[in-house]
């Protein structure tokens, strides 16, 4: 037998936590020359997108289209509805909350940001205590990441909803549903969301540089109450446009909106129920492979609790240098890129090689989950990992309904 070839020629799967897979069907349609930008097929195209954006999204709201990442849409919330001095609270559970947190900092606010750790999801009882000594009302919006891409924690918004309600807060309820929407069931209109920002490159299937702005009646009230807002983030005119270039306050992002139009036809061709189910059954394959190894092994799931892990994405911790060693061993001979470990130890501390994440959001399906778990089996039995025996076959079970 020879032992060092290597398997990774053929097609090439990264299995990382966003950018997610894109469809060939997308890729084709983003395949084509430059469209005219005034006139014509792309301008019915945009305004197509929108209500099949909001129906993802489940609202009724207006909807806010960014030429941007993530990072874009954070600030776009932020920029219409947060004045400089004005407070927002940020129940931080992986980095993604500080990350939002860093963002309204920076655009003059002032942040309090309870941390529930990296495997936790928030504490409704915690956040309530915060809301309630905040008597003057000076929290003006709660930052919620709905699903925290890092620790792939999955926090309950209907539960942070309720307590708005019962000590009746004004401050309005902003969620980050940049992984979960398009694979954990979200519905911002039914769970009282206000505000919901995403991103294209993760449930949504398209390459990154596209970024959406989801609002309500009740945000946009806090909009008029601004005392000004940048020209560029400005909701109003991207979500009610007078010309055509106001929907991007600029050129249009001309292939993108091709490949989003095909992606949303394929989410609406299976049906979104059946989007959040098909990630909820590969998620748990996933899980039940990873409980198998760590049983006789270093290989834990970093979110203990089913209920409070996301579908899109799974933490792994394994322990130095397994993470890295295996991510290596994976990519180079078998073609298989997995997620690195983030914000759980710094690059330069040795435990930063103890951790892997692995992205299951968007346009994937069984036979896809299942190379990866028997990837990572592999992996693990070249670098003599230790872990329990049957994963895969766990992991097979669960899809096939046993
Ligand atoms: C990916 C992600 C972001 C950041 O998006 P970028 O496109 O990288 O700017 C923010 N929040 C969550 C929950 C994410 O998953």
């Amino acid at each position: 037998m020879t032992a060092n070839i290597s398997l990774s020629q053929g097609r090439a799967y990264t299995a990382i936590p966003g950018p997610s897979v894109i469809p060939d069907q997308v890729l084709q349609a983003m395949h084509r020359p430059a469209p005219n930008i005034y006139a014509g097929e792309l301008v019915e195209l945009t305004h197509s997108l929108i209500p099949d954006l909001a129906a993802v999204a489940r609202t009724s709201g207006k909807t806010a289209i960014y030429i941007g990442n993530g990072h874009a849409a954070w600030e776009a919330a932020l920029a219409n509805t947060i004045a400089p001095g004005e407070k927002v609270l940020v129940p931080a559970t992986g980095r993604f909350g500080h990350g939002w947190a860093d963002i309204a900092h920076g655009l003059g606010a002032e942040t309090e940001i309870i941390d529930f750790g990296k495997s936790d999801p928030w504490d409704a009882d915690r956040i309530a205590d915060a809301l309630r000594a905040d008597t003057a009302h000076s929290i003006k919006a709660v930052l919620a990441v709905h699903v925290d891409t890092s620790s792939s924690v999955r926090n309950d918004v209907p539960a942070l909803r309720r307590v708005l309600d019962d000590l009746g807060h004004p401050a309005l309820l902003m969620a980050d549903c940049i992984a979960s929407l398009g694979c954990d069931r979200f519905e911002m209109d039914a769970w009282g969301v206000d505000v919901t920002v995403t991103g294209c490159q993760k449930g949504l299937m398209v390459p990154p540089g596209m970024s959406f702005v989801f609002f309500n009646e009740k945000a946009q009230a806090k909009r008029s109450t601004m005392p000004r807002v940048s020209r560029y983030w400005d909701w109003i005119p991207r979500a009610d446009p007078q010309e055509y270039y106001q929907h991007f306050a600029g050129t249009a992002p001309t292939q993108h909106i091709y490949g989003l139009r095909c992606a949303l036809d394929m989410i609406h061709a299976e049906g979104i129920e059946h989007v959040w189910a098909r990630h909820e059954r590969l998620a748990q394959a996933i899980w039940a492979a990873c409980d198998v190894w760590g049983s006789e092994g270093p290989l834990q799931l970093n979110v203990t609790d089913p209920e409070n892990r996301s579908c899109a994405v799974t933490a792994l911790r394994i322990g130095a240098p397994h993470g890295t060693a295996l991510r290596n061993w994976t990519e180079t001979n078998l073609g298989l890129t997995l997620g690195i470990g983030l914000g759980m130890a710094a690059p330069d501390d040795p435990e930063w090689h103890g951790f892997l994440r692995l992205g299951h959001m968007g346009h994937v399906n069984g036979q896809m989950i299942m190379a990866v778990l028997g990837g990572m089996e592999a992996g693990m039995a070249a670098l003599n990992i230790p872990r329990g025996r049957g994963a895969v076959e766990a992991a097979a079970a669960v899809l096939a309904g046993a």
